[in-house]
């Protein structure tokens, strides 16, 4: 059975066109997984199919209603036996970790927020866990939302080549070696020597140390310290 995503959107166009390119593509085709995208306005309330409304309490902007997001998360056949994510700056981190965790969930669904936000009985009565993709604020959780489901397809079996996964930076708490191809020499700059060595050990070793180097000098908050003997 393939893993089951639902995005809950105001923007299903935002996410069509992206899912029709590349790796997530691919494992649409292959039924790795299966996206579909639910349209908040079809739930949206009276004539004019309103989904926002004023923040009690006054301040700027307009607030998704409970509502519609509440009737279209509850028109997923079996929604309850997935995790629902609400998209949201406030939400923990999103990490290849937690990309990991949701790869074997058997699926997952997404409300992407906008405006001002999303009433707080979406976050306390509907939503499993809050996830935010970095400490900056977008306009929709659109975009956050294919950043979780890239991370998460590529992770599901048959997706891509598993090596490629493996050796990927975050796994390990370490980021990756530099990658050459070719040409050999461009413009004067060689490729490192060892690399066209054909010496397996000593790639291994080199890439080893370069990938230490490069997590040290951008990311020393990956590098987890040795536990005492
Ligand atoms: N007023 C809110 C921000 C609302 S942004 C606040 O200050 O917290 C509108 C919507 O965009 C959010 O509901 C969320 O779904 C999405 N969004 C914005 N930034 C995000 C981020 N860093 N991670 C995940 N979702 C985000």
């Amino acid at each position: 059975m393939s893993f089951r995503v639902d995005v809950v959107t105001l923007f299903p166009e935002m996410l069509q066109t992206w899912l029709e390119l590349g790796v997530v593509s691919r494992c649409i085709n292959r039924s790795v997984v299966d996206v579909n995208l639910i349209d908040l306005r079809q739930f949206g309330l009276g004539r004019h199919l309103q989904v926002d409304d004023y923040p009690f309490g006054g301040g700027p902007g307009m607030v998704l209603r409970p509502e519609p997001i509440f009737a279209a998360v509850e028109s997923i056949p079996d929604h309850t036996h997935r995790p629902v994510i609400l998209m949201s700056p406030r939400g923990t981190r999103f990490s290849q970790a937690q990309a990991a965790a949701l790869s074997v969930a058997g699926g997952m669904t997404l409300i992407c927020g906008h405006y001002e936000g999303v009433d707080e009985r979406v976050s306390q009565h509907l939503a499993t866990q809050e996830l935010s993709i970095g400490d900056y604020v977008l306009s929709g959780g659109e975009l956050p939302a294919m950043c979780v489901i890239d991370a998460v397809v590529r992770l599901l079996p048959g997706a891509i080549d598993e090596q490629s996964t493996r050796e990927e930076s975050f796994t390990d708490s370490i980021l990756e070696y530099p990658q050459y191809t070719r040409p050999a020499s461009f413009r004067g700059w060689e490729v490192p020597e060892v690399l066209t060595s054909g010496h397996h050990a000593r790639v291994s070793a080199w890439r080893r140390e370069q990938a230490k180097d490069r997590t040290e000098r951008s990311r020393p908050d990956l590098i987890v310290p040795e536990p005492n003997p």
